[in-house]
């Protein structure tokens, strides 16, 4: 098996959608034959906004099972629960030292959720793209497949990084994020200028990994498109169109191509059931899989403890590495 890595993780704060399949988990699936995957549940960064505890163990559960769903094998990939691998707290901590203040506080997410959440805001919002790249730097990975909205977030982790580096030795692998260009944004259902997103509380602006066929169609029905005649792709002042047309697209497996001929001159009574369809078959062996790894809870559970202790072993190493680089003093 090669040495080269892969990290990628999903925060446990709802329903898994198509964009975070699109943008990540598949990726995450593909790389595996080439590189030896880490892919975790990051638990730790779904503390950081309002959130539900009576929730969070059982999407933390459900997250590692869509994970396994969409084709992470576990007996080549390492699939873990991001808090059962303390040394990514700890790598965090000491990598706090070197991040600068101004650049956390000019983070787009870190701003964009701040200003939602007001006095709510707390320090695990802010220094979450540090714990994010302890997540990553703590296995020296070559690539990170990661949404375009991560990119500013990796942008800090090479930093930091290089940073290090260079000013205690070179103890980090620099990662590079690896953000397709297809499916890199899978935008809202209900306005094509905001990314789909699982925190967003308005289901019918995604389409869930597990939505039945029923969900699908009236979510198809009730997307927002506009009025103008024909479907076409790449047009800015139509970011619905596009949006829809792509998850078409990358669904049914077409080319781009073959799609802007086929749905061209199409009207959305048309459209819309082709895209339905091929939602709905692409969707439904990975509820298929789902559900069967639901059912043996105990298989799952074997699954993660076996990951965290792979990855554990990995990440205090880094840590230790990494601490002894800094000058502290070793544990005798
Ligand atoms: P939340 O709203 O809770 O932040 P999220 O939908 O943004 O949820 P994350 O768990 O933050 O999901 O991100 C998991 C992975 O999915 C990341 O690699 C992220 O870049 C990717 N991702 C998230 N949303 C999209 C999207 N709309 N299109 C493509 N990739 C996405
Ligand atoms: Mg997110």
């Amino acid at each position: 098996m090669s040495n080269k890595r892969v990290v990628s993780g999903i925060r446990p704060t709802g329903n898994v959608h198509l964009g975070n399949y699109l943008g990540a988990i598949r990726n995450s699936v593909a790389l595996q034959d080439a590189h030896q995957g880490f892919f975790f549940i990051a638990d730790l960064h779904a503390v950081t906004e309002e959130y539900d505890a009576k929730l969070l163990a059982e999407h933390t559960c459900a997250t590692a099972a869509i994970y396994l769903a969409s084709g992470i094998d576990a007996t080549r990939s390492t699939l873990f629960v991001q808090s059962h691998v303390p040394a990514h707290c700890g790598l965090a901590r000491v990598l706090g030292s070197i991040a600068p203040f101004g650049l956390l506080s000019r983070m787009v997410q870190f701003k964009d959720k701040s200003e939602r959440q007001g006095a709510k805001t707390c320090l695990g919002l802010f220094d979450y793209p540090v714990l994010m790249a302890a997540d990553i730097l703590a296995y020296k990975p070559e690539l990170v497949p990661v949404g375009s909205d991560q990119k500013q977030h990796l942008e800090l982790t090479q930093q930091l990084a290089n940073r290090f580096n260079k000013r205690f030795g070179p103890v980090f692998v620099v990662p590079k994020p690896l953000i397709m260009q297809d499916g890199a944004r899978i935008m809202s259902l209900s306005d094509g200028n905001s990314k789909m997103s699982k925190s967003e509380p308005n289901d019918r602006s995604r389409i869930n990994l597990l939505d039945g066929a029923d969900a699908v169609k009236a979510k198809v029905h009730f997307a927002k498109t506009d009025l103008i005649k024909g479907l076409e792709f790449g047009n800015r002042d139509r970011p619905e169109v596009n949006n829809l047309l792509t998850i078409y697209q990358l669904a049914s497996g077409k080319s781009r191509e073959h799609v802007a001929t086929e749905c061209g001159d199409m009207g959305y009574g048309k459209f819309k059931p082709l895209l339905t369809d091929a939602l709905v078959s692409y969707l439904e062996p990975i509820q298929t899989r789902f559900a069967r790894i639901m059912g043996d809870r105990a298989e799952l559970d074997a699954i993660l403890k076996q990951g965290a202790e792979r990855a554990g072993v990995i990440a205090e190493e880094t840590l230790k590495q990494a601490m002894s680089a800094m000058g502290f003093a070793g544990r005798t």
